[in-house]
């Protein structure tokens, strides 16, 4: 009997293709690879580096019985504690088995990070922080560089400039992908699995999928589709709608006062006010300077961003206003890093010497600025515990009077912050058809896979990455092994 070439031992290896070389993409890629050495792994990525919106992350993981938890002690962090938790925040909404792996496999994903040689500190009781933002780099950079690094070292191929655009079937089973390359030219790519890790439908235009804003929000709405580039545009979805699977909850959105706008009217590329006001403890104003909210709200998605809803619906604006100073941008990262990043040029943050000068650039009048600072400020003055106005709590860490020039100003709207449906998946991460059948040989992972199954209907904070690694690490393996 003839003896198995090079090339024919190639040829029998097991094919696995990724769709995506973001955080759930990575994941897969090296878990596959750590599954089964002996199989021929392809990582296909439309833009021309890995990271996707993973690298822009804040990098920050929901996990829970960690081992960094336990050494620290008197956190006492439990899967259930953790369960009742995100059932709270996601009313209920989730699917009980896919939340319980979700969670459950939280502290697995920390280990398996940390093994890799990714840097990850322990933030509070639920949540690590990955460490590159104290360089100035956003936390989710360093998971990605690692995963990266690592799928290379363990032989993983990776197509940049290449957009996945179709599924081919064979006899119910996926067979290849057909992918377009920079220069418009369609090439196949043979797979026995596929794992789709697109990083979901966040950019896909209003309208698509059944993602339209709701009417009370629709006057008042900065932008009603993800304003990452990095973000996915529903490319997986189409995919994969297109070959009977099934999409779930895609009318699930969330809009969080996480954009911000400069005086042209232009959105910044890159949002996230809730750290901004957690650190910086800067103040919200409406467009009257009038404060009407308790900033501290920033992690709720229902006192703080509803209720600055509610507050441009009332006054049928598109933004407000928040203002801090020069102890703030000591205080606060991410302040530092938007300014280096040419906030200030671009005219997203407004910068003067005295609240006169940033009153002017503002186009506000200045006595009514200096007299609302004035009166927060007198709060401290007179030793209160909470300002009696929104209820903020004026002894945490940070808070703190807005006396030391220069002042800051920065416009934040309403955006579309998240799309939470997203391709069917059981707890194995195969993609359902319609009739909730697995369709062999396809996977999903990340933001591509409908994240109600496990967040529900609630926002929290740092989830996203947990589905990264839990799921990403669950589609890799039983894609590598054809379970
Ligand atoms: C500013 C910001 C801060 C955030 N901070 C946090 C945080 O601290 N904690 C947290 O848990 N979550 C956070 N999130 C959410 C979190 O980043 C996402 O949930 C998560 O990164 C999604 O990972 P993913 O791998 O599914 O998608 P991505 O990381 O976006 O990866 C998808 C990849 O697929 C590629 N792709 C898309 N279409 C195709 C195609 N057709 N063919 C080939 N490739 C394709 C994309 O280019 C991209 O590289 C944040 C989001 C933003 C925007």
């Amino acid at each position: 009997m003839r003896e198995m070439s090079e090339s024919d031992k190639k040829a029998q290896k097991r094919k696995v293709l990724v769709v995506g070389a973001g955080g759930a993409g990575l994941a897969s890629a090296v878990a596959a690879l750590q599954a089964n050495a002996d199989i021929d792994c392809t990582v296909l990525e439309v833009r021309a580096e890995y990271g996707g919106v993973t690298a822009i992350a804040t990098g920050t993981v929901r996990a829970c019985d960690t081992r960094m938890q336990k050494e620290v002690g008197r956190l006492k962090v439990t899967k259930e504690d953790a369960i009742k938790q995100y059932l709270e925040f996601g009313k209920h909404g989730q699917d009980l088995n896919m939340l319980e792996i979700h969670m459950g496999k939280s502290s697995d994903a920390i280990d398996w990070l940390l093994s890799l040689g990714c840097k990850i500190d322990l933030l509070s009781d639920y949540r690590h922080q990955s460490r590159p933002w104290k360089e100035g780099l956003p936390g989710g950079t360093g998971l990605t560089e690692v995963l990266f690094r690592e799928a290379e070292k363990l032989g993983a191929k990776f197509q940049f400039e290449t957009r996945a655009n179709e599924l081919v079937m064979q006899d119910r089973r996926i067979t290849a992908v057909k992918a377009l390359t920079k220069d418009g030219s369609t090439v196949t790519f043979e797979a026995d699995a596929v794992v789709l890790a697109d990083g979901g439908y966040w950019g896909a235009a209003e309208g698509e999928f059944d993602c339209d804003v709701p009417d009370h929000l629709r006057n008042v709405i900065l932008i009603s589709r993800g304003a990452y580039p990095q973000g996915g545009k529903g490319d997986a979805a189409r995919m994969a709608e297109a070959i009977g699977a099934e999409l779930q909850d895609m009318d699930k959105l969330d809009y969080t006062a996480q954009c911000y706008v400069n005086d042209k009217g232009e959105c910044s590329e890159s949002g996230g006010t809730a750290t901004l006001w957690s650190d910086a403890s800067g103040i919200i104003f409406n467009q009257n300077l009038e404060r009407f909210v308790n900033e501290d709200y920033c992690f709720s998605k229902e006192k703080l961003t509803d209720g600055i809803a509610k507050e441009l619906e009332r006054r049928q604006e598109r933004f407000v206003w928040t203002v801090w100073d020069e102890k703030s941008r000591e205080d606060a990262w991410r302040i530092r890093y938007y300014i280096e990043d040419g906030y200030i040029g671009k005219g997203f943050i407004l910068v003067g010497n005295t609240l006169q000068e940033l009153a002017d650039k503002m186009k506000v009048e200045p006595e009514k600025l200096e007299s609302a600072i004035r009166q927060y400020n007198q709060y401290f003055e007179q030793g209160l515990e909470k300002d009696p106005l929104c209820g903020r709590d004026l002894k945490r860490e940070k808070v703190h009077p807005l006396l030391k020039p220069p002042f800051y100003a920065m416009r934040c709207g309403i955006q579309c912050s998240n799309r939470r449906g997203g391709i069917a998946a059981d707890a194995m991460t195969h993609v359902l058809d319609k009739k909730k059948q697995p369709i062999p040989g396809l996977y999903t992972a990340g933001s591509s896979m409908n994240s109600v199954l496990f967040d529900g209907l609630g926002w929290l904070g740092g989830t996203g990455l947990t589905a990264c690694f839990v799921w990403g690490r669950i589609a890799g393996t039983n894609a590598a092994l054809g379970k």
